[in-house]
């Protein structure tokens, strides 16, 4: 007969053992070797179940027998035995003379006659997860005593096995998360806090021709290109950027800080898209320019032909749909180009230029329009000059273009606020109006290529190519500046964008 105080430290020496380990079948074997010792028995077996009772994993105190024979009989003792009944009734039960006892099943093939027997069930909340089973050769050998020691060792057990399942779980998607991001086609690093690469994905380690991480950023392939796209994003914590590889490779490199991981990249190889970019740009530019001429031809002509004097009413009709059409033409052609020109990165030589001498130097170019629809324009301009690095042309478009829509967009007698400001290190440059305004739906879209707002067109029946916002984004972006848009429907609009100024201004 055990002691009760000699079962209360047992149970307490195998919460210990069964504490100090996650590994399922680690604790599964533990389980078995703790409780046969503990109560003398000659044979154990520990099975794991399904909430249907079916056996998903085992382990026998008799590693002589094959796995089929073991099955089967798992299965006998599950269906008509006392492991079975365990199951059912979710209670402990005590088999002390299994000749007597008809819950016993004597297996065809055992050879060792089992005198008594217990079954105790690994019950977590509320579902028996699992079945200890002990036998011993003699006729009641197993009493009360042991069958409490059993369900306190099985009580402890089934929480550890439950921690390791949990374990076990976490693992595993864990595992598939590592297989899943290291075999992602794009290329995926972590770097720590000190520029170290702590994690590089396979195709990363391809690009990068990384071995093993814990290396500097600087002393891999790319890396001092990568290190600078990451000095540049990391003001503004997540973002992306583009980066050219030494191998002449454009990545497209998007960073998230995560805590406690570190920053994440991702580099999306662009290289087949900006040559796709490049292809359309040179063929938009060749075609502009080949159409160029040609239609310099018809305007001399037309123009030519209008100050014919025996031209019919019907034939001056006729001309001035050609000059008009012909004009559209070659505003679209020259917006073509220009914007092929931009995105090609000639925006032109780059020098100071003061951005007061500039808008007062391009508001008289609109003289005519503002007084067929009497706009009253004011300015708000700062009395010393504005520098801004950039060429001067570029800087006049995007002073004429903002103008001329606020213009060409305005009801008659509407009002034109023109205003510079100068803040730290930068320009802000804005056009207010009093126009139709736009649906702030309608505005995400402004500086795309080709865009016009239909309601607008509607209200002001104005005419246009939709690429005078997008070469002025192109510009100032390419200038290390943004654009900006503030609208609202019925009260008017106001274009702006804000520059990097000079230094010394
Ligand atoms: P567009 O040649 O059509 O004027 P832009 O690229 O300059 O091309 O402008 C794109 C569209 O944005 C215009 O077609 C117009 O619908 C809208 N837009 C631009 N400026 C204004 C403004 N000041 N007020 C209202 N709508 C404007």
């Amino acid at each position: 007969m055990i002691a009760y105080t000699t079962s209360a430290e047992t149970v307490y020496t195998v919460a210990r053992q069964l504490n100090s380990s996650l590994d399922l079948d680690e604790v599964l074997g533990k389980v078995l070797s703790l409780t046969v010792d503990a109560t003398g028995a000659t044979r154990g077996s520990l099975f794991l179940l399904d909430e249907q009772g079916r056996v998903l994993r085992q382990i026998l105190a008799r590693p002589d027998q094959s796995p089929e024979i073991s099955r089967r009989n798992v299965n006998m003792v599950m269906e008509h035995g006392l492991a079975g009944w365990v199951f059912r009734h979710q209670y402990g039960a005590l088999a002390a003379d299994t000749t007597k006892d008809e819950r016993w099943v004597r297996l065809p093939d055992d050879d060792e006659i089992t005198g008594s027997a217990l079954v105790v069930p690994l019950l977590y909340q509320e579902r028996v997860n699992g079945l200890l089973a002990l036998h011993h050769l003699q006729i009641r050998f197993f009493d009360e005593s042991h069958l409490a020691l059993a369900a306190g060792i099985a009580g402890q057990a089934a929480i550890a096995l439950e921690n390791a399942r949990l374990y076990t779980e976490v693992k595993e998607e864990r595992e598939s998360l590592f297989k899943l991001i290291n075999g992602m086609p794009i290329p995926v690093v972590v770097v720590d806090h000190r520029d170290t690469l702590v994690f590089a994905n396979q195709s990363a380690r391809q690009r990068l021709l990384v071995k093993q991480v814990g290396v500097p950023l600087e002393q891999v392939s790319g890396g001092p290109q990568l290190k600078s796209a990451l000095t540049k994003l990391g003001q503004s914590g997540n973002g992306h950027i583009e980066v050219k590889w030494p191998d002449g490779r454009v990545y497209n490199v998007s960073i998230n800080n995560v805590s406690k991981v570190g920053t994440v990249v991702a580099m999306d190889d662009i290289t087949q898209l900006k040559e796709l970019d490049k292809m359309k740009t040179q063929f938009v530019e060749t075609v502009s320019h080949d159409l160029k001429n040609p239609l310099g031809v018809v305007m001399g002509f037309a123009q030519l032909l209008e100050s014919e004097q025996n031209l019919s009413e019907s034939g001056q009709v006729s001309l001035r749909g050609i000059l008009k059409s012909a004009h559209n033409m070659q505003e679209l052609i020259s917006d073509l180009l220009d914007l092929a020109q931009i995105e090609a990165g000639m925006a032109g030589e780059v020098q100071p230029h003061d951005m007061v001498r500039l808008v007062l130097d391009t508001l008289p170019n609109f003289a005519l329009q503002i007084e067929e629809k009497s706009l009253q324009v004011k300015t708000d301009l700062p009395f010393e000059p504005v520098r801004v690095p950039g060429n001067r042309v570029r800087l006049s478009q995007i002073v004429a273009n903002f103008v001329s829509n606020a213009a060409k967009y305005s009801f008659d007698g509407g009002q034109i606020l023109v205003k510079l400001t100068r803040t730290d290190g930068s320009v802000n440059f804005s056009v207010t109006d009093s126009g139709p305004g736009i649906a702030p739906a309608r505005q995400a879209q402004l500086f795309q290529k080709f865009y016009r707002v239909p309601e607008v067109h509607a209200a002001t029946g104005a005419t246009g190519t939709g690429l005078g916002l997008s070469i002025v984004k192109a510009i100032v972006e390419s200038y290390g500046g943004r654009v900006w848009v503030e609208s609202e429907v019925g009260v008017g609009s106001t274009f702006g964008c804000t520059l990097p100024a000079c230094l010394e201004s």
